[in-house]
Order: C-alpha cells, then structure tokens, then sequence
C-alpha cells in the first residue's frame, strides 16, 4: 500500500500506520456490520490513540481514508446518549379479535365510556426515532434505545431525505419546539440492490431489511449512511413546547403532514370493533404489496385528552395496542442442502424444500446463510424445518422444527472443502462467513459471470439469461467473456444448443452485437472486479477514458480518484497483474469492444472548476456528501483534508480541527450561504482584508 508521503517519512512510521488503519478498520466492520467484536474498547482505543499519535507526528501521512478522519468517536462511545424527555414506549400486544375486544372493553370500563373513537395504522417493521424540531428546524434525532435513553443519530438522520429539515408552513403555526417521532425503514425494493453491492464489496450480506436499515442508522460515518436509501414515516407527536397540544391524534398527524413530514397514507379511523378487525383484514390484504414490512396493525385512542386520562400500566400504554399479524412462517421438509458458487466465489448454501406456501407464496427453496449457520442450527437433509418469510425477502431457513424426528442414520451436514464446480479446496478467511473458491478459472464462476456481464445493469445482452450463461461454456468454445463476441461465427453450434431456435440464436446475436456501444462504465462493471460498482465504473471512466487507461493505472492515480480507497486500488492493481485479465482487455479491443469515453469535462465555465474544496462541519440545507457531490458535478474536487493545495473550506456548525488548520494555512473559509450562491450563482465568494495580508 502506499501512501503520498515525502521521502523523509521512515518507512517503519509508513508502515505502522498502515498496519494500525487495517486492523482498526477491520475492527470496526466487525463491531458495526457483523455485530461480532474482535477487539475489546480498550485495544481499539489503544491503537487509535497510536495512530493519532503518528499521524500527529507526521501529518504527511495523514489520508482521508485513515479511520481517524471519520466522524465519530470510538465505536464503545460512538454516539452520545440522549434522554428521552417523553419515553418511548413499547406497546401491549393481541393476537386475535378476543384479545382485541378484551384491551377496548378495558379501556372504556376505565372511562366510563360506551365507546372511545380510534386510529390504526400499519406497524412498520423497522426503527423508531424522535427527531426534535426547534423552530421548524432539525435539531436532534434519536434512536428508541431502551425507551428512556436512545443514540444520538442526528448527523446519519440529516441524510435521509423524507426527513425534513426544517418544518414547512406558515411559522406561527409550527410550536417552537417540539418532538416528532417516526418509524424508520429500508424498502424492500432497495433491499436486493443494497445486498447484492454488499456482495460486490465483497461484505456479508444483511439477513432482513430492518437489520439493514438498523446497520445503516448505526453508521459512525454519516456519508455512508447517506448512501443508503432509507426512508420514515411520521406516526407521533412526541412532546410540545409554547404551543396548544392538538386535541387528537389524527389531528396531529394531520399537521405533521402539513408541516411537510411524511405520513403512511393508509391510516384510518375506526369507530367500532368491527371497524377495527375490517381495517386489520385489509391491511393484512395489501400487506404484500406494500414496499416494506409490515408486522400488524397500531390502534390508538384518537383523543389526546382521553389518552391522558387512561395513562400507563406498566410501561405499556392503556390507550394504545398493537395487533400482531402471524408470523409468516410454515414448516415443511428440508429434501436436500445445495451449495451454489457466486461470481466472486462465495459458497452459497440453500435448501431444497418440500413447496410449501408461506404467507400467500409458494416456497421451494430458501437459503441456509452459510456454513456456520448450518453447523450452529445443525440443519440436515431430511429434517422437518421451520421456514419464514418476510415482505420481498429470500425465504429463509429459522430453525429445526421442534417435532422433528430424525433416524438413527441421520448425520450432520458436512459442508464441502471442495469447490462443488471446479474441485478446488475452499478458503474460508478468519474475519469472513463465507466460504470461497479461489481458482479463477473455476467453471461456476465463469458461469455466474457471464451472467452478470450480460445482465441489463451491466452489458444489456438480451437472450443471454442464466440458462444460456450455463449452456455456453459447455460448447467448448467459450471460456472468456471476449469469446461471446466471437459467437458469430459459431451459429451453427449455437443452433445445436437445448431450446436454441433460429430465431433465438439470431436475437442472441443481435444482442451481443448491440452490447458493442454500451458506455465504457457498463462495459467495467460488467467486468465483475471485486468492490467495482456501477459508481465507482463512472469514476474510472472519467478518470482513464478507455479499458487500456484503466488496465494500466497505477496505484497512485487510482487513489487520487475521489471515492477510490486503499482496498479497492489495490484489487484493481492486483486484477490487472493476472496475466488472464490483462489478455481478456487485449482480446475485447481486438474484437473491437472499445468504448471511449469522451464526456466533456464539466461545466467547465463554471468558476468552481478546478478549484479544491474541503466541506467540514454540519450543513442545514445539505448533507456533506451532498455537497461533495455538487462540487464534483461543476468539476471541482472535493478532498478529505485541508492542504496547501486547499482553495475553499466550507465550515458548517461546529466545524472543528479542518477550521483550525485552514485559518493556520490560511485557507480561505466561506460559509455554507456563501457556498450555494457559489455552486447555483457562479458567485466566487471574495475574500475579506486580512490583517496579515494589510502588514505585508
Ligand atoms: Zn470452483
């Protein structure tokens, strides 16, 4: 690895520093993705406080990828502690209509009521948060923690962009300070996408999209968590300050929408129990189609007045109860356990299953996670097993069932050391779940590659599916991606094949023809290196503008790419060093698959072009990231730290040692007002007289 260091930097310095950034990164994942802690807080403080020593020492080596240049403290105190000033409440749970009717009779006996209106409202399957609001104005965000005491999120919520910032409306009517509280959650649908660039990054991929949305929240570094589609509703108002209280529920909600928090639109009164099961059933109906999970249904006593008087038992609320749906789970017969190898290698394992239908879908096989998994639940073929299935989610293997009974001849599942494709003895690495294939030229490998290559994100080759990526190694003529675009002269093969008409030949043809102009970015995707996503092919593209730039970039100039880390220059040195993939970009430029790309460089009569800004501080209209990427868009470079080279800090709240260090290189500092009218007005913000400057 190297560093843009001066010569006069020791080299052992050099060298401890990489050291502690790779096992305090690598503690870090550990502690927050794997939720499995390698280190204990005094280690990870030991060798931080090392690493900030050394960096203090010799500022040269200080990089923007060092995990001292992250927000946060260390992981054990990586968010500060927020007393709820109302606690979050868990609720009381029913089960069925009974169990309802019983909680509804309780409370109006205890009001002396005939009946009390209600809300209900979906129970989404993710995290609560309060986000308090000063003056229309985000202040703080926390998480629920244990109902009295939460995390402060604040910095990670400002990224999620349903959560407004400030409070629209008129400010009269918005209370000066006040509490909204809401339900945090990842989409199903951005749940695949968000697992399948985890594998990509070579990361574990997150069991549901609530442990995803939970990972992301948790983030110590604010512009990772931005890039996670996460979303809220609102559902509350928490507490109020210098304001009348609504007088009901529904009317709060009603402002929090109109003072531009968003709310779940399927929300409803319900007058009687009747009403209430019928909302239930019909929430049970769209539940499916609803872009993320849900668990059951909240009804809530709508007056707040009401809901005063009926108060708390316990810690859970009389006036409010949560109607769980059953858990979509069946059991059914374990047939057989497969393994499947990934593009990257990875050994997947999954169960063949007796089709079962599990909430309303047929179900014939679901994944078993990994090795470990099988060995700790001590899964076999031939157990009767739980399965569960959760909104978009893979089926997924829970348990064995508790009336399972196995033979005498029943034996524990022994994962194969073999490559089930090519034979090669697996690799399972210490910090890593998953269990590899190593070969390169591993058949399955090659299989899932093409697939990939050929995928609609990737090179768009239509007739090129999973069935003919199979099919086609199998010819004996196709053993390198470059070979597809030889095909042409094989057409009496390609008819040979299983299913392989005319027509489906000539319309496989076509596509890869046309796959010939699809943008040098799609082509590097497609690619499938190791940690190069569809973002990170743009920014090699842009940098190097043909496959042979990109096959014989440096380390070096890989790195100063914005976005471009330590590991992934060096996967991407490493993979241009085999001889094989260093043939492969031959042979595609030979067959002609040369795109270049010439996309003009940006805006280039915008004065932030060329100009290096350094964001640091809290935004109020933007997220750091956001900015970044505003800077970037108009062809300026946005960097981690403020150098000589530094023409702009842009300081946000409670900007810290970047400020101190650009008033001592005397950097000029502009704010974040001054930094807009820059970006959207082309206004270069002027510099005040500096005394210094007046003396010389
Ligand atoms: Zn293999």
């Amino acid at each position: 690895m190297q560093f843009d260091t001066d010569s006069s930097t020791p080299d052992d310095v050099v060298a401890r520093a990489a050291e502690l950034r790779d096992e305090i990164n690598r503690a870090n994942r550990l502690y927050y993705v794997e939720d499995a802690p390698e280190l204990d807080d005094a280690e990870w403080d030991g060798r931080m406080q090392e690493l900030l020593a050394l960096e203090a020492a010799h500022p040269e080596i200080q990089s923007p990828d060092s995990p001292t240049q992250r927000v946060g403290a260390p992981p054990s105190a990586g968010f500060d502690e927020v007393v709820h000033p109302i606690p979050m409440l868990s609720l009381g749970n029913v089960f069925d209509e009974d169990g309802f009717r019983a909680w509804y009779k309780r409370a109006l006996d205890f009001l002396e009521l005939e009946s009390a209106p209600m809300v209900c409202e979906l129970k989404i399957d993710g995290l609560a948060l309060a986000i308090t609001y000063r003056n229309g104005v985000m202040e703080r965000a926390a998480t629920r923690g244990d109902g009295e005491r939460g995390e402060d999120v604040t910095a990670n919520v400002r990224t999620i962009r349903s959560v407004p910032l400030k409070l629209e409306g008129n400010a009269n009517d918005i209370p000066p300070v006040m509490e909204l509280r809401g339900e945090v959650f990842l989409p199903n649908s951005k749940f695949a996408t968000l697992n399948e660039e985890r594998e990509e990054a070579g990361l574990p991929a997150y069991v549901n999209p609530r442990n995803s949305a939970s990972g992301s929240l948790r983030q110590l570094d604010s512009t990772e968590t931005a890039k996670r589609p996460l979303d809220m509703f609102f559902y509350a108002l928490g507490y109020i300050e210098g304001a009348q209280e609504p007088s009901s529920h529904s009317e709060a909600l009603e402002a929090i929408k109109g003072w531009g928090g968003r709310t779940n639109e399927w929300t409803r009164k319900a007058n009687t129990v009747e009403e209430v099961m019928a909302a239930i059933a019909n929430a049970g109906e769209v539940r499916d189609s609803l872009d993320y999970g849900i668990d059951g249904v909240v009804i809530k006593i709508d007056s707040l007045s009401l809901q005063r008087r009926l108060g708390f038992v316990g810690r859970d609320p009389r006036w409010a109860i949560a109607y769980k749906f059953p858990a979509e789970q069946a059991e059914t017969t374990l047939k057989a356990i497969h393994v499947n190898v990934g593009r990257t290698g990875a050994l997947t394992p999954w169960a063949e299953l007796d089709p079962v239908v599990v909430g309303g879908v047929t179900v014939g096989r679901a994944t078993l996670h990994n090795k470990d998994e099988i060995a700790r639940k001590d899964f076999r073929e031939g157990d009767r097993v739980v399965i569960q299935r959760a909104g978009d989610v893979i089926p997924q293997v829970v348990e064995v069932s508790a009336k399972n009974k196995r033979s005498d001849d029943s034996q524990p599942y022994a994962f194969p050391d073999n490559c089930p494709s090519c034979e090669t003895p697996t690799v399972q690495t210490e910090d890593e779940a998953v269990t590899r294939c190593v070969n390169t030229t591993c058949p399955a490998q090659f299989e899932r590659l093409l697939e990939h290559f050929a995928s609609r994100v990737a090179m768009d080759i239509e007739g090129l599916g999973e069935r003919v990526s199979q099919d086609l190694p199998r010819l004996g003529f196709v053993s390198s991606i470059a070979d597809i675009y030889r095909l042409h002269e094989r057409k009496d093969d390609l008819l040979e094949l299983d299913k392989m008409g005319e027509t489906r030949v000539d319309n496989l043809l076509k596509g890869i023809e046309a796959s010939r102009s699809q943008p040098l970015p799609k082509l590097l995707f497609a690619l499938g290196i190791t940690g190069i996503g569809s973002e990170s092919a743009e920014w090699l593209s842009r940098r190097f503008r043909s496959l042979s730039g990109v096959k014989d970039a440096t380390e070096e100039e890989l790195l100063a790419i914005d976005g471009i880390g330590p590991v992934v220059a060096t996967t991407l040195v490493d993979y241009f060093a085999i001889e094989q993939n260093r043939q492969l970009i031959d042979d595609l430029i030979e067959l002609g698959v040369n795109p270049i790309d010439d996309t003009p460089e940006p805006s280039a009569d915008h004065p932030a072009n060329g100009v290096t800004f350094v964001v640091t501080g809290r935004l109020e209209t933007m997220s750091r990231s956001e900015a970044q990427n505003r800077i970037k868009s108009l062809g300026g470079k946005a960097t981690g730290s403020v150098t000589g080279k530094t023409n702009f800090l842009v300081a946000g709240a409670e900007a810290g040692s970047k400020l101190d260090k650009a008033n001592r290189l005397n950097v000029h500092v502009i704010n974040e007002t001054e930094f807009i009218a820059f970006m959207e007005e082309s206004v270069v913000p002027s510099r005040p007289e500096s005394p210094d400057s007046a003396d010389a």
